[in-house]
């Protein structure tokens, strides 16, 4: 079948729900999600959103822009950073204003706890910035957007995966999709495109990310010439359950928990004096890691300790519920007497889809194209730069996703109605037939490899040597994936299929990630290159663009964008 909407947006988590909701009901508005849209990752959020308040103590939002620059090592553009510190307050007010259950003071102003990387006055110590509703901030902001979209009657598919993005002649024409459900192939067509697909952390063995995080949304727009920014940045958060990678939310931190390695040493005052365990993820992640292959893992083991115990049952009851229900659930871990084992795990992906500040994607050039937007972890608007402070990703989803859907409003006269894709439906469904008929590995097995893969040769350390391998054997496995098989033939809930559809996307994704990385020889933010270990900006304070060129990728430059705060050494 066919369908025409004025505006699509493909993503139901934060960032393409508030997007949705800033279009006036009189455009007509679809929405695509593979998975029912109160089952996006956004829901996993726990920690809370980032906003200089003030209601604990004094605060600014000037503050918090340095902090989003100086956490991303300068890397981040500086005026997307001050776009989202000036906008957070409204946002978060905005937020409480549609029902958000946020946590309150004893005088009944929304409750802020300290994260990561966030200071008071230009770094002298951390302040309680994050607003928050227990450790289920993500959950209750999700809820409550998706209420307000039913409330619009904004047409929702659930389990229909998009599975071809179609941009001809620098114009987005559609995208053609999958239905769960029944396996038909449809062509949706509309005069603006959101994609708001999310992260890809499931490039990584352990991660911290759901299922559906495979990147379609990010590969298949670099397929159709989109160039990739700054993919070499790979997030990977300090505290991943040991050994399975569900996370513990900085919260815990926040909330007075401390690291400790094997020695019963809480070590992170050896590596950021000032900031200790609240320094940024990248910072912490790194001394983790550092402590365990220096022989200081607990028990000679891969992780070390995430100790609540000084919180109390009721303090930890209270705030943290929710992962102390998953230290129980995974381990049988009692967070009020017994500390948590705990592990860098892959989190969250700085870089994605080009934009400028009002969700339009941008070409090589640095010239939108046509009727094609992208908000959330999907894009890259370059808040983050080289390392996302924790609190600012749900920011960046309501203030991003709210300007590119105000983006699409102003736009949508000007767009004229897009062309027809018949061929393209032809070619997806000749490629799902190719799928059924393939006769060679199986999706689970290529899968296994490249997480293997990148795990070894491109995670919170690196080197040319160890990534230049993982190239070469992550484009073994592209070719492999040419006759890749599926035991499932059928058309109906055939999941089997659409994890070999994921797999391009993922296959694709690492490759882009580690040209990325080989090209940038520093070390900024979570790009740490054991071979090149200082940053360097004199040669290197450029974002990577990687294009895909009829030879194979390209690797191209633009500046960042430098405003308020000039790069200095980076201290915690
Ligand atoms: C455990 C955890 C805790 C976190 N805690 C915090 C926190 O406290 N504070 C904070 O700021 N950030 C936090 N983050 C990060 C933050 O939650 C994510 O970055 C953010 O939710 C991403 O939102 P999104 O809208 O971009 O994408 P998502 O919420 O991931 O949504 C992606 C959407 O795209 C759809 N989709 C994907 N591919 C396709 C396709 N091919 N076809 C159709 N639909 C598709 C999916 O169905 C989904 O609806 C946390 C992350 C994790 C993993």
């Amino acid at each position: 079948m066919e369908f025409l909407f004025d505006v699509l947006v493909v993503g139901s988590g934060l960032a393409g729900l508030r997007a949705a909701l800033e279009i006036p009901t009189s455009l007509k508005v679809g929405l695509v999600s593979k998975v029912f849209p109160t089952r996006s990752h956004s829901g996993a959020a726990q920690g809370g959103i980032g906003a200089a308040l003030g209601n604990e103590e004094p605060d600014s939002w000037e503050w918090h822009m340095y902090d989003t620059v100086k956490g991303g090592d300068y890397l981040t553009d500086q005026d997307a950073a001050e776009t989202l510190a000036r906008d957070a307050a409204r946002a978060v007010y905005e937020l409480e204003h549609l029902g958000v259950p946020f946590d309150r003071t004893t005088a009944g102003k929304i409750a802020q706890r300290a994260f990561g990387g966030h200071t008071r006055n230009y770094g002298e110590g951390p302040v309680k910035r994050s607003c928050y509703a227990a450790d289920r901030t993500g959950r209750v902001v999700l809820d409550t957007l998706f209420g307000k979209a039913l409330e619009r009657k904004i047409h929702i598919f659930s389990e229909i995966y998009m599975v071809d993005l179609l941009v001809e002649g620098g114009k987005a024409a559609g995208i053609i999709t999958y239905e769960l459900a029944t396996g038909a192939v449809h062509t949706v067509r509309a005069k603006a495109l959101l994609i708001a697909t999310g992260g890809f952390g499931r490039v990584y063995k352990t991660n911290s990310n759901c299922f559906s995080n495979t990147g379609d949304g990010v590969y298949l727009s670099h397929r159709a010439g989109v160039p990739l920014e700054d993919m070499e940045f790979v997030q990977f958060h300090p505290t991943g359950i040991y050994p399975l990678g569900v996370l513990i939310s900085e919260a815990a931190r926040g909330e007075g928990g401390v690291l400790k390695n094997g020695l019963g040493n809480s070590f992170m005052t050896d590596y950021a004096p000032t900031l200790k365990d609240l320094a940024p993820r990248d910072v912490v992640s790194r001394a983790i890691d550092t402590e365990i292959r220096a022989g200081r893992g607990v028990n000679g083991k891969d992780y070390v300790h995430l100790d609540l115990t000084s919180l109390g049952a009721e303090k930890i009851q209270e705030k943290l519920s929710d992962i102390s229900s998953f230290a129980r659930i995974y381990l049988g871990v009692d967070t009020a007497t017994q500390p948590i084992p705990v592990t860098p795990t892959c989190h969250y992906m700085m870089g994605g889809i080009p934009t400028d500040l009002n969700g339009r994607v941008l070409n090589k050039e640095g010239l939108p194209l046509t009727g094609l937007y992208a908000a959330g972890e999907a894009a890259c608007v370059s808040v983050h730069g080289a390392n996302r402070l924790g609190t600012n990703s749900l920011l960046d989803l309501v203030v991003f996703g709210r300007r590119a859907g105000r983006a699409i409003t102003e736009d949508i006269e000007t767009l004229s109605d897009p062309s027809p894709v018949k061929d393209a439906q032809v070619r997806v469904e000749a490629r799902i037939k190719a799928i059924k008929d393939g006769n060679g590995a199986k999706p689970s097995d290529l899968r296994t490899r490249m997480q293997l893969i990148m795990t070894d040769c491109c995670s919170v350390f690196r080197n040319q040597t160890d990534m230049e391998r993982g190239l070469e054997e992550i484009r073994g496995l592209k070719d492999k994936y040419r006759s890749v098989s599926i035991d499932n033939k059928g058309a109906n809930y055939n999941t089997d299929l659409l994890d070999a559809i994921e797999l391009e996307s993922l296959l694709g994704l690492a490759e882009v990630i580690l040209v990325s990385a080989l090209s940038r020889t520093e070390s900024r933010g979570a790009h740490y290159r054991e071979d090149y270990p200082e940053r360097d900006d004199h040669n290197c304070l450029k974002h990577t663009l990687v294009t895909a060129g009829s030879d194979g990728l390209e690797i191209s430059f633009k500046p960042v964008k430098i405003t308020k705060f000039q790069p200095k050494a980076r201290k915690f």
